[in-house]
């Protein structure tokens, strides 16, 4: 999963582009829910997130490092495919 880091200036370019609706404004910085962010797994072949960040504030949370199969597993069950 990714996250976002206190740099993030609430713009929210990023919560609509999530194809799994994993972003939400969180009380003074928006947040990822990890149990939903697949890296954009199942959907693109880039986070959509880190795409359209103005400041570069996405990086991959060092504490939810997940294989593009787990990823790909969470996709399926989050999607109702698995
Ligand atoms: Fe959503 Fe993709 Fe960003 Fe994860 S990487 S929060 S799934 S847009
Ligand atoms: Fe924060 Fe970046 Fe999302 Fe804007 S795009 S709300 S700065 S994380």
């Amino acid at each position: 999963a990714l996250m976002i880091t206190d740099e993030c200036i609430n713009c929210d370019v990023c919560e609509p582009e999530c194809p799994n609706h994993a972003i939400s404004q969180g009380e003074e910085i928006y947040q990822i829910d990890p149990e939903l962010c697949t890296q954009c797994v199942g959907h693109y072949d880039e986070p959509q997130c880190q795409q359209v960040c103005p400041v570069d504030c996405i990086p991959l949370d060092p504490a939810r490092e997940e294989s593009p199969d787990e990823l790909m597993q969470k996709y399926l069950k989050i999607s109702g495919k698995a």
